[in-house]
């Protein structure tokens, strides 16, 4: 019988992170790929996701640190309060989308790589058939392996269709044009927070409603506890422990009005100009066939190989279950690629160490497990908190503020049981820097002794080396 001979050897659906990763490791491996896109290049990352958001997060925490005259004085600057342009930044968020985008096409056109503009649909195993953006015609592609990154987008409340002018997700917010009065966030996690500082730095009133008890999602509720209390410190309230029960909007005075509830403070109202969903992400799964099948959250189901329950039809990233982060998307991308050109099994997806940080000031950064996670797993640890107050570079830079949570558990290795770190959690600024060096030792199961005996340049904001000589520089708070 005949080979069937197909087109493309890989056909990628959407050009986030995970498409992007996914189109040029297969193109360096010597396949031929075709990427298929129906919005803008670089996906949620950079049209709705990562770039306007820490572009946002960057441009308020230096104007507000440029309007803190007083602190200014305290190093000898004498300047006056700077005025903000929010539709500027938006514009200089939009040259950074452009750049973006313009090197995505780039280094496709490098690698000889076939991108089309439009909207996929898989007819049944290597088959696709796209409706082009421009066009509008129909044509069919084939390949060897389809692989999905298609993303995922935010999901809605029920009690709250989104409308244009009063109730926004990720995607919409770059419609409000100019600061609003006031704000009422749905969610306290990573988007809920960033978006809230900023809007907060910008001058609006936020106000924060979640179902959780603590803020920042999965961290651990001590660390991120630290920035619940510096961000109510700036005017922000939170109302933690709480269900929305009816959102409702006044189109005449130009306010929403939200009910929600708790049960130590029974039914409460807020009333703000605009009101922002962060109440998490679904997949975009309107044009899948039924024979893709779904996972228990709604995501795309994948064996240990990413492939779907369609055969040669593959999936990554947001669109699969697992942490809706960028690196994750690109680690799954190149373990992807490295399988299907080299047949190299996909490593277990439960061990790889995942970091997470939220661009607030102070950022809150962590890779590893809570401690209240590892709690629930009956896991034996011990936590090691401490405070940075003491570094010479830390107090003449910055404010003081930070805390750290260094998790460690012991391993049984070689006969031997070792302490080892299996969690760093950090509240502080440049906790997203910081966490670099923890992931290396949390992928490694380093013990924190190790540190002991590594030189790193001093005076140091809060490395792991310096995390070893508690006792002798800082305040531990146990
Ligand atoms: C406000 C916000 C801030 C964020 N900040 C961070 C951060 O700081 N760090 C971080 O790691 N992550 C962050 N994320 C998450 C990050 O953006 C996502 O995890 C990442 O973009 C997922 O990549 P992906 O390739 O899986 O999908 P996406 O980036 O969502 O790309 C999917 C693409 O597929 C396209 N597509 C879908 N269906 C079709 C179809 N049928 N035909 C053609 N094209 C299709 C979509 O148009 C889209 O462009 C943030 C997200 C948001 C919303």
């Amino acid at each position: 019988m005949l080979e069937e001979t197909f087109e493309f050897d890989v056909i990628v659906v959407g050009t986030g992170p995970g498409g992007i990763g996914i189109a040029l490791k297969a193109a360096d491996c010597g396949l031929k790929v075709l990427t298929i896109e129906k919005n803008e290049l670089g996906g949620t990352c950079v049209n709705a996701g990562c770039v306007p958001s820490k572009g946002l997060c960057y441009m308020s925490h230096l104007a507000d640190q440029l309007s803190d005259c007083e602190e200014l004085e305290t190093y000898g600057i004498s300047a006056p309060k700077p005025t903000l342009n929010y539709p500027q930044m938006l514009k200089k968020i939009e040259n950074a989308q452009d750049y973006h985008r313009n090197l995505v096409l780039k280094l496709f056109q490098e690698r000889k790589i076939t991108h089309v503009f439009g909207t996929a649909e898989i007819l049944k195993p290597h088959h696709v058939k796209v409706i082009h953006r421009e066009t509008k015609e129909t044509r069919q592609y084939s390949a060897r392996f389809i692989c999905l990154a298609c993303g995922s987008k935010p999901s809605l409340l029920p009690l709250a269709p989104v409308d244009p002018d009063f109730v926004y997700t990720s995607d919409t917010l770059d419609s409000v044009k100019s600061v609003p009065e006031s704000i009422t966030i749905v969610g306290a996690g990573a988007i809920g927070l960033e978006y809230g500082s900023v809007f907060s730095r910008l001058g609006s009133k936020v106000v924060f409603i979640d179902a959780f008890g603590s803020i920042g999602g999965n961290l651990d509720a001590e660390i991120s506890h630290y920035q619940q209390i510096y961000m109510e410190s700036k005017g922000i309230t939170f109302h933690l422990n709480s269900k929305i029960e009816n959102i409702e909007i006044n189109r005449e005075n130009r306010t929403v009005m939200t009910t929600f509830s708790s049960e130590s403070n029974g039914r409460e109202n807020v009333q703000t100009s605009i009101i922002f969903l962060c109440v998490g992400r679904t997949v975009h799964s309107d044009w899948l066939p039924s024979e893709i099948q779904r996972t228990n959250k709604g995501m795309i189901y994948v064996d240990s190989n990413f492939e779907t329950t369609m055969k040669g039809v593959f999936a990554i990233g947001d669109a699969i279950d697992g942490p809706k982060i960028a690196h994750k998307a690109e680690w799954e991308a190149i373990c992807l690629v490295n399988y299907l050109a080299n047949n190299t099994p996909v490593p277990s997806r439960d061990s790889v160490c995942l970091p997470c940080v939220i661009y607030t000031q102070p950022e809150l950064a962590a890779v590893g497990p809570s401690e209240q996670a590892l709690k629930a797993a009956g896991t034996p640890y011990t936590t090691h908190l401490l405070a940075f107050n003491s570094i010479g570079r830390d107090t003449t830079q910055t404010k003081s503020e930070g805390r750290c949570k260094i998790i460690t558990s012991p391993l049984f290795h070689q006969g031997v049981v070792e302490d080892v770190i299996v969690a760093v959690h950090y509240w502080s600024a440049s906790a997203g820097d910081l966490v670099a060096e923890a992931i290396l030792a949390v992928e490694n199961r380093i013990p924190l002794e190790f540190f002991g005996n590594v030189p790193h340049a001093h005076p140091l904001f809060k490395s792991l080396r310096f995390m070893h000589k508690v006792d002798l520089y800082s305040t531990s708070l146990q």
